[in-house]
C-alpha cells in the first residue's frame, strides 16, 4: 500500500538521546533551537513554540484582546482546529467563501462579510499554498483588521517571495502528519517583540519570573523531546520540499488531461510546498470521488479527503451562539470543493516509480 503520509523522523535519534541524557525535559534549549529554525524559515523576527497548532491559533487570537461580539473572518473549508480556536477565545465566527483555484479565502467574498465588529482576518493557507495575500493584506489594512494566518499546512510556502507566517501572526502545526513534525506541537511567528513577549508569558501560565503572574495564562509549553524531533527536519527542509515538488510535478505531468479530473494549480507568484496534492473529481468523471477512493484503495493507493464537509456543517455547531446562522449553500465554491477534492500521496518518501504507479492507477480507474 502506498500511504497518504509517511513519517520519517529517524534523523532525530541523536538529538532525542541528547535530551534524555541531559535530563532537561521541559521547555529549554532544544525548544529555543526549534524556534530559531522557524524564525529563519519564515523570515520573521520571533518564533514562539507551543504544544499544538490549535494552541498557536488560540494564543495568537488571545494577544489581540478580542471582546465578546468581536468577529473573526475565516474559511469554511478547513480543519476544525481553525474554528475551535476562535470559539475557545469567545469570538464570533464569520465565514467567507473560497476560490476554486487556491482553496483559500476569496478576497471579494471576504469584503462582503466585513462589518463594524470584524477585528481579525484569518486566512487558511490550505494544502501548502498561501491564500491571495496580495489582496487580503490590503483589505485587512484598509479595515484595520489584525491578520492571523492559519499556516498549519504551509511552512515554506510564500507569496511573491514573502513567506507564509510573515504577513501577520503566523500559526504553524507540528502535528504528526504535517510537513515538519514533532508529533504534537505548534509555533507562532511574528515581527513584533512585544507581541512575542506576551505570547511567551501566556504559554507559561502567565508567568514571567517564577511565581510572579502577569496574566491568567496557559500551559502551552513544548517539551525538549518534541523540539528535538523537529530540529533535524528544519535543517533538511529544502530537501524535503524539493522532494514534494518533484513528486507534484510528476503527478501533474502524468495526470493532466485525465477525463473528469482537474489537477491542482500553482498560482503565479506563489511557492507551493505541497502539504497535500489535491485533485478535483468533476461530475462527469467515470467514477464519483468516493468510488475513486475505494478503487484506488483496492489498487494499493491510499487517498485522503480533506475535508468532506464544511467545517461548521456538523450537529455540534448548529445553533452555536458564536456561529451566526450559516448554510453550506452560502458558500457554493467551498461546498463544491468539499464534494470534489481528493488528495493523492505526494510525500518525500515516494520513489519515482511509486508516483508512476499512482498516475497509472488513477488514469486507469478514470478510464483514461
Ligand atoms: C493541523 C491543522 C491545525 C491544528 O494543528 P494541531 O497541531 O493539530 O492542533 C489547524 N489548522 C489547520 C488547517 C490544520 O491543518
Amino acid at each position: 500500500m502506498i500511504p497518504i503520509t509517511a513519517v520519517d523522523v529517524r534523523d532525530a535519534e541523536a538529538l532525542v538521546i541528547e535530551v534524555l541524557r541531559s535530563g532537561v525535559l521541559a521547555q529549554g534549549p532544544m525548544v529555543a533551537r526549534l524556534e530559531e529554525g522557524f524564525a529563519r524559515l519564515t523570515g520573521t523576527a520571533h518564533a514562539v513554540a507551543v504544544n499544538s497548532g490549535t494552541a498557536a491559533l488560540s494564543a495568537a487570537l488571545e494577544v489581540l484582546d478580542l471582546q465578546p461580539g468581536d468577529e473573526v473572518v475565516t474559511s469554511p473549508f478547513t480543519f476544525v482546529a481553525t474554528l475551535n480556536a476562535i470559539l475557545e477565545r469567545g469570538a464570533t465566527v464569520r465565514f467567507a467563501d473560497v476560490t476554486r483555484e487556491d482553496f483559500a479565502l476569496d478576497p471579494d467574498a471576504v469584503a462582503t462579510v466585513l462589518g463594524p465588529r470584524t477585528k481579525v482576518l484569518m486566512p487558511v493557507h490550505l494544502y501548502g499554498q498561501t491564500a491571495d495575500m496580495g489582496k487580503l493584506v490590503p483589505l485587512a489594512e484598509e479595515h484595520g483588521l489584525a491578520l492571523v494566518e492559519d499556516a498549519a499546512q504551509a511552512l515554506g510556502a510564500s507569496f511573491l517571495g514573502k513567506p507564509a507566517g510573515s504577513f501577520g501572526l503566523g500559526c504553524f502545526s507540528l502535528y504528526a502528519t504535517k510537513n515538519v513534525t514533532t508529533g504534537e506541537g505548534g509555533v507562532i511567528t511574528c515581527d513584533d517583540a512585544e507581541v512575542a513577549d506576551r505570547l511567551r508569558v501566556l504559554r507559561n501560565q502567565g508567568m514571567r519570573d517564577r511565581y510572579r503572574y502577569e496574566v491568567a495564562g496557559h500551559n502551552y509549553r513544548m517539551s525538549e523531546l518534541h523540539a528535538a524531533v523537529g530540529i533535524p527536519q528544519l535543517a533538511r527542509f529544502d530537501e524535503l520540499v524539493a522532494a514534494r515538488r518533484r513528486n507534484a510535478r510528476q503527478l501533474t505531468t502524468g495526470l493532466t488531461g485525465t477525463p473528469g479530473l482537474a489537477v491542482p494549480q500553482v498560482l503565479p507568484g506563489r511557492a507551493h510546498m505541497w502539504h497535500q496534492y489535491t485533485v478535483l473529481i468533476g461530475p462527469h468523471a467515470m467514477l464519483s470521488r468516493e468510488e475513486l477512493a475505494a478503487e484506488l484503495a483496492d489498487r494499493g493507493i491510499a487517498t485522503g479527503i480533506y475535508y468532506p464537509k464544511l467545517v461548521f456543517d456538523h450537529d455540534c455547531f448548529r445553533g452555536h451562539p458564536l456561529i451566526p446562522a450559516v448554510s453550506p449553500s452560502d458558500f457554493p465554491v467551498a461546498k463544491k470543493l468539499s464534494e470534489q477534492a481528493i488528495s493523492l500521496p505526494v510525500h518525500p518518501a515516494l520513489s519515482e516509480s511509486d508516483v508512476d504507479t499512482i498516475v497509472r492507477e488513477v488514469r486507469e480507474a478514470l478510464g483514461a
